[in-house]
């Protein structure tokens, strides 16, 4: 599956928001946004009115920068989480939660979701024991993610560990930090997502 690969900051300021996609430097004065907190490009300082039509594609395109995914993929689950029971916006974004490279970061394995994805696709990671290098792979209530016995010196990965308590994991997972491996305790629950989404004006959006 294709992946945005332009620069990371570049996607912070346009949003106007952290979205943490370049792990420790996020947390440093190094942050583009803390330094350049106006929108990228030669427009970026002067004043800019947005429409209401606006509003909801930023936050589209902002859900979709979290979660590293690109339109065409964006839309398939938006579609998906529409077909399925409740309310649309909140199955959205637990389809993206649910994602293994997701997963693997909120449990603190990986610095971002992008060095997650990195270390799903060179398959550091099984699911119930068996290897699994699918980042959209959709995880389930009891599964198990485990680093792989051969992976558990990788130094980002124990890093992560390390500085994983200054983000703490969601109570939907917990993790074994000697034993490398997290467990899916229960489905994603809306108040354990707790970037500012406004999910209601993605799902106006697309139904337009
Ligand atoms: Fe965004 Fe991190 Fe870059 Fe700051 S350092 S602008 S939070 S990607």
């Amino acid at each position: 599956m294709a992946r945005y690969t332009g620069p990371s900051c570049r996607l912070c300021r346009r949003e106007n928001i952290e979205l943490f996609l370049k792990g420790e430097r996020c947390y440093t004065d190094k942050c583009a946004i803390k330094r350049r907190n106006y929108p990228p490009g030669q427009h970026g300082q002067g004043r800019i009115k947005v429409s209401s039509y606006g509003v909801q594609l930023r936050e589209k395109q902002k859900v979709r920068r979290i979660y590293g995914i690109l339109e065409k993929q964006f839309r398939g689950y938006f579609e998906e989480a529409d077909r399925m029971k409740g309310v649309t916006g909140e199955n959205l974004l637990f389809l993206l939660e649910r994602r293994l490279d997701n997963t693997v970061y909120r449990l603190g394995f990986a610095s971002s979701r992008t060095e997650a994805r990195i270390l799903v696709r060179h398959c550091h990671f099984t699911v119930n024991g068996k290897k699994v290098n699918i980042p959209s792979y959709q995880v389930r209530v009891g599964d198990v993610v485990e680093l792989r016995e051969k992976s558990r010196k990788v130094a980002c990965v124990n890093e992560s560990l390390e500085a994983v308590v200054r983000r703490g994991i969601p109570q939907w997972l917990e993790l074994d930090k000697v034993a490398f491996k997290g467990v899916i305790k229960s489905l994603p629950a809306r108040e354990d997502i707790t970037a500012p989404i406004q999910e209601q004006l993605i799902v106006e959006l697309y139904s337009k």
